[in-house]
């Protein structure tokens, strides 16, 4: 691309501080050591950069059932006990990997709000890349939550683009399988989704390469299953580069979402994969040069001051500012890059690469295989086009911060 690609950012400063608990590994805190690597990096200058709107509970019921969102906005710590049955339901509390925090709806309706701004901009051609990393929660299902996730914002932000692209395209690089997406359009040839992850005795158990959709949508799941320790240049040149080329020649999307879960980056809390933050951001960075509208999001990342420097490192891909300083500027979290305070992340030498070169090849055949069958399928016709979702407070809701100065983005709520 050698036009400039405008970026439109969206973060909300009380995103980052809802808790999940004190032993629980997902921290919205880590969002906001990204934001202000974001902002001394001086990245902000080079994107427009938004409040989002909290998301209503007629944005979400687009995807998720009336019943599931109601029990989300009124259950709180101090009610719990009237909603035992629905937290079974719902696959919420103490018993489960998601729990009931206080200012739990809140938090969903914050990242979900943001997706959807992003996408609802993309939509208008106000922006060619919307950054969104709170969002990117793709373990939620309709009726139930998973893994950490409440609210499917990936799912409601492609329905928003489907509104007017005939086929959008879902990449998602988090170690985890995005299982949330993938079921809800698994029988639709309009969405398109791309998982490379773990499998194997490892959460969430789904996204086995033999599982490729169903009826209308068969050949547009598309999953790459791994072992332990894969590196940049297996995960990015043996799999993403030649499995992402094939989806532009067959698929064509109109709108491409996104998913950066860091949780796949080298020494994450719960990860086991080997990528550095290049090796991550050349995802991203290829992405970007494909010129396709774009959405792009968060996911995973346990060890929170690596999932800031990727996200941080992402956005300076983003705008064209990939050769950021390696040191990291001085900031109200600085401590926490200790001890070499650097952007960059090596990876872990110790760790052994149980992908195999005949492994790679083999799932990148049987990929390539399941893209050439879509070839001769009758392609997507363009199909009439709903109007944009009307939002009652309108888009005006969205605070607008053209150019804004440093100091005025940093967090008012500290
Ligand atoms: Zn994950």
């Amino acid at each position: 691309m050698t036009t400039k690609q405008r970026v439109s950012y969206f973060y909300h400063p009380t995103c980052p501080l809802f808790y999940y608990g004190p032993s629980h590994p997902m921290k919205p805190h880590r969002m906001k050591l990204a934001h202000h690597l974001i902002l001394t990096y001086g990245l902000y200058k080079e994107m427009e950069c938004y409040r989002p709107h909290p998301a209503s509970a007629g944005e979400m019921t687009q995807f998720h059932s009336e019943e599931y969102i109601s029990f989300l906005s009124k259950v709180s710590p101090d009610n719990l006990r009237q909603f035992t049955a629905s937290m079974q339901k719902f696959n919420a509390g103490d018993t489960t990997d998601c729990p009931v925090f206080d200012g739990l709806y809140e938090f969903t309706q914050l990242y979900t709000g943001a997706s959807l701004d992003g996408a609802v901009q993309l939509c208008q051609n106000q922006t060619d890349i919307a950054i969104n990393w709170s969002g990117g929660l793709h373990h939620a299902k309709k009726a139930e939550a998973s893994g950490f996730c409440y609210v499917n914002d990936i799912v409601l932000a492609i329905l928003e683009l489907l509104k007017v692209h005939a086929r959008v395209l879902y990449i998602d690089i988090d170690v985890h399988h995005g299982d949330g997406v993938e079921e809800a359009f698994y029988t639709t040839d309009r969405v398109m989704t791309l998982s490379l992850h773990k499998y194997g005795d490892f959460f969430p158990g789904t996204g086995h390469i033999s599982d490729v959709g169903a009826k209308k949508g068969t050949g547009y799941s598309v999953n790459a299953p791994l072992n332990n320790g894969i590196t940049d240049e297996a995960y990015f040149e043996e799999l993403f580069k030649p499995i992402m080329d094939k989806i532009m020649d067959v698929f064509r999307p109109g709108a491409i979402v996104l998913q950066c879960g860091a949780d796949s980056l080298a020494q994450d809390r719960l990860g086991c994969f080997n990528l550095t933050i290049k090796g991550h951001a050349a995802c991203v960075a290829y992405v970007k040069s494909l010129g396709v509208p774009l959405l792009v999001l968060g996911g995973g990342g346990y060890t929170i001051r690596n999932v800031a420097r990727c996200w941080a490192y992402e956005t300076a891909v983003l705008v064209n500012k990939p050769d950021v300083p390696n040191a990291i500027p001085y900031n109200d979290y600085y401590e926490y890059y200790a001890p070499d305070y650097e952007l960059h992340l090596g990876q872990d030498p110790t760790m052994e690469n149980l992908n195999t070169p005949k492994m790679l090849e083999s799932i990148r055949v049987d990929i390539l295989q399941q893209l050439s069958d879509l070839e001769g399928a009758p392609s997507v016709g363009m199909q009439q086009v709903p109007p944009l979702f009307q939002r009652s407070e309108s888009s005006d809701s969205v605070k607008r911060d053209r150019k804004p100065h440093a100091a005025e983005l940093y967090d008012t709520v500290d």
